[in-house]
């Protein structure tokens, strides 16, 4: 019950974050009585029932909208069914809010002290015949006019008998396919998922002599995607080892890496206090081969640094009372962008990456972002205001438009960060000191804390005296050329080259990706200018670049070049000939049931990026990759 005592004790801490509701000095009805019940595997369904204490009169309950994480409204109302809510047997009526289409109300009858909810969820992408993953927000209606963190919840899971489950959720009793879990509140509920299957692996990674144990779960559709190499468990044990010698703190009871191995599930990550719901990209082949397991090496870090960096800290307006509150997405370049950057370094400090990986990894993105032509009339900030536009925004013109930048283009900025500080102390001092300050306060708590821009530029200059504020204000807001995005790089002594030698993380992206921010396809946006679906579907040109001034646009599909029918080693082998021969090129496309040849000036050859030594340069990514001896082993 610790952690109970946490949330309830210590919401003061929450003072940056404060003005919670009106309604916060009264308690709310409870304890919820929760169970969710997947009967049928198959059919790829939650059963929700929940009994609910409550008072006579008017009532109004929420269904989660502002997900922890996703940094968006996108609770799935839309795929809610069968609400039904009963007291005794009858039925009560229930009406939606005309405006929020989260928000439900209705009257209790007096005499009624509880009642009865129920519906259903469909979660096809979480549930397959042979496992599941279960995000509590999608299962639960919660009270409105209470924070999240005073309403308690006593969840129950019933799942297939036989099946293996972990969370960070802690268990009271489990008896055949029902799983009792201890009570805690509705945040921490919505913080802590479970993964269950047929398939399952748990694997303790703690570091030797520690008590507080971190936990590698696997699920997966048959054996072999379970089946890790013994050379991976030792990685992610260094990788808890690395982040420890790197916070120096913990801001969790227990760690689960809850990890999805599925051909069929939905992928990517969301970070939690306690635990990660990873989704490899690879799914069931995230440990098959070499091209895969690059492509999903940083998820787990990635997703671990955020209970630091995220989860514990996290920007003040990140964090809300409720689900229902509309969060405020300036500080993602520290959330998402800090993120990375650790998250990745801690990818090759634990062996997951080598440095050489890294590199590839760091000239693709740095690359990317040099042709970023969005930048030129949207500045880094707007894409955190606007992050809840920019996840789910088409592909299509990403290039002009600009994407979830403060993910990469964040990587780029504390890497500058980071090198200021190692050049002004004369290498006394580096992001570490900043990590330790900023993230490692009240070790073993996990109670959020809020903060703001100026924390931010306080605690760098309590590292290293600098005008922060004006380098940082300058890069986020900055457009077009003022953003010095390769300033980090030529810092460490190194810089970004293009040459015709293909990328490894190119290669790996085109031949197995599938994520949706470096995706599958044929990157030649830093030649003639566009990126191609690998059946020749142009997803996006660069902005007044070689394509697009011939005419070329997304949603185009390439039929031929020079003559010769489409395919991405015919186009590469006509982007060769067209530097030999200096003639442009004849790229015939079609749109709308219309073909037209395109006549592409581009004699510039095949440009592929890599980071490469400042000749007589100190070479610090060397030292700020580099594995640190191991910690207090905690
Ligand atoms: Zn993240």
């Amino acid at each position: 019950m610790t952690r109970l005592k946490w949330f309830l004790a210590t919401g003061a801490l929450m003072a940056s974050a404060c003005c919670i509701a009106s309604t916060s000095a009264k308690a709310p009805p409870g304890p919820v009585a929760l169970t969710v019940q997947l009967s049928r595997p198959s059919q790829q369904l939650f059963d929700v029932h929940e009994v609910m204490p409550v008072r006579p009169g008017p009532l109004t309950l929420y269904y989660p909208k502002w997900i922890p994480g996703d940094h968006a409204p996108d609770g799935p109302i839309d795929q809610m069914m069968g609400l039904e809510i009963t007291a005794g047997g009858k039925r009560i009526a229930w009406h939606r809010d005309d405006v929020d289409m989260f928000t439900f109300h209705l009257t209790v009858p007096q005499g009624v002290d509880r009642i009865d909810v129920r519906f259903q969820f469909p979660a096809s992408d979480r549930i397959t015949p042979h496992l599941m993953g279960l995000a509590w927000n999608v299962a639960a209606l919660y009270y409105a006019g209470y924070p999240t963190k005073a309403q308690i919840f006593q969840p129950t899971l019933v799942i297939p008998a036989g099946w293996r489950y972990a969370s960070a959720l802690v268990t009271a009793g489990h008896s055949g396919g029902t799983i009792t879990f201890k009570p805690v509140p509705f945040n921490t509920l919505v913080d802590s998922p479970v993964i269950a299957g047929e398939y399952f692996r748990e694997i303790d990674v703690t570091p030797a002599g520690s008590p507080v144990h971190r936990y590698l779960d696997l699920v997966g559709d048959g054996v072999a995607a379970v089946n890790i190499p013994d050379a991976r468990i030792a990685d992610y044990r260094r990788l808890v080892e690395q982040e420890q010698a790197l916070f120096h703190s913990h801001h969790y009871d227990d760690y689960h890496f809850l990890l999805t191995l599925s051909d069929y599930t939905s992928k990517g990550g969301l970070e939690h206090h306690q635990s990660s719901d990873d989704r490899a990209r690879s799914g069931a082949k995230m440990f098959a081969d070499a091209d895969h397991f690059m492509l999903d090496a940083s998820l787990l870090p990635h997703e671990y640094t955020h209970s630091w960096n995220g989860k514990f800290m996290r920007p003040a307006q990140l964090w809300q009372p409720d689900f229902e509150r509309a969060e405020q997405g300036w500080g993602l370049w520290v959330y998402e962008g800090l993120t990375v950057y650790l998250g990745d370094m801690l990818t090759v400090r634990s062996g997951l990456w080598s440095p050489d990986t890294w590199r590839q990894v760091v000239a693709y993105r740095a690359a990317a972002l040099a042709h970023q032509t969005g930048s030129a009339w949207r500045p880094l900030i707007d894409t955190t205001v606007g992050a809840q536009l920019v996840y789910g925004s088409t592909e299509r013109w990403s290039n002009w438009r600009r994407q979830t930048d403060f993910y990469r283009e964040g990587q780029l900025l504390w890497l500058a960060v980071d090198m200021k500080i190692r050049t002004l102390s004369q290498d006394r001092r580096s992001i570490e000191d900043f990590a330790q300050k900023f993230f490692g306060r009240d070790d073993g708590s996990f109670v959020t804390r809020t903060y703001t821009f100026d924390d931010v530029v306080n605690a760098l200059n309590a590292v290293q005296p600098y005008d922060w504020a004006g380098l940082l204000h300058d890069w986020l807001n900055g457009v077009g050329r003022q953003v010095p995005l390769l300033s980090g790089i030529e810092a460490s002594g190194w810089r970004l080259v293009y040459s015709d030698q293909p990328n490894r993380y190119q290669n790996a992206l085109e031949n197995v990706g599938q994520g949706e921010l470096e995706g599958k396809g044929v990157n030649e946006m830093y030649s003639v200018g566009m990126f191609l679906g690998n059946g020749g579907e142009v997803v996006d040109v660069l902005w007044h670049g070689p394509a697009f001034e011939a005419g070329l646009a997304p949603g185009m599909k390439l039929i031929s070049v020079n003559g010769r029918q489409y395919g991405t080693r015919v186009l590469r082998e006509e982007i060769i000939q067209a530097q030999k021969s200096g003639k442009p090129l004849l790229i015939k496309a079609q749109i709308d049931g219309a073909a037209k040849v395109h006549t592409v000036h581009y004699d510039g050859g095949l440009k592929y990026p890599h980071l490469v030594r400042a000749p007589g340069e100190t070479d610090y990514l060397e030292k700020i990759l580099a594995p640190k001896p191991p910690g207090d082993g905690r």
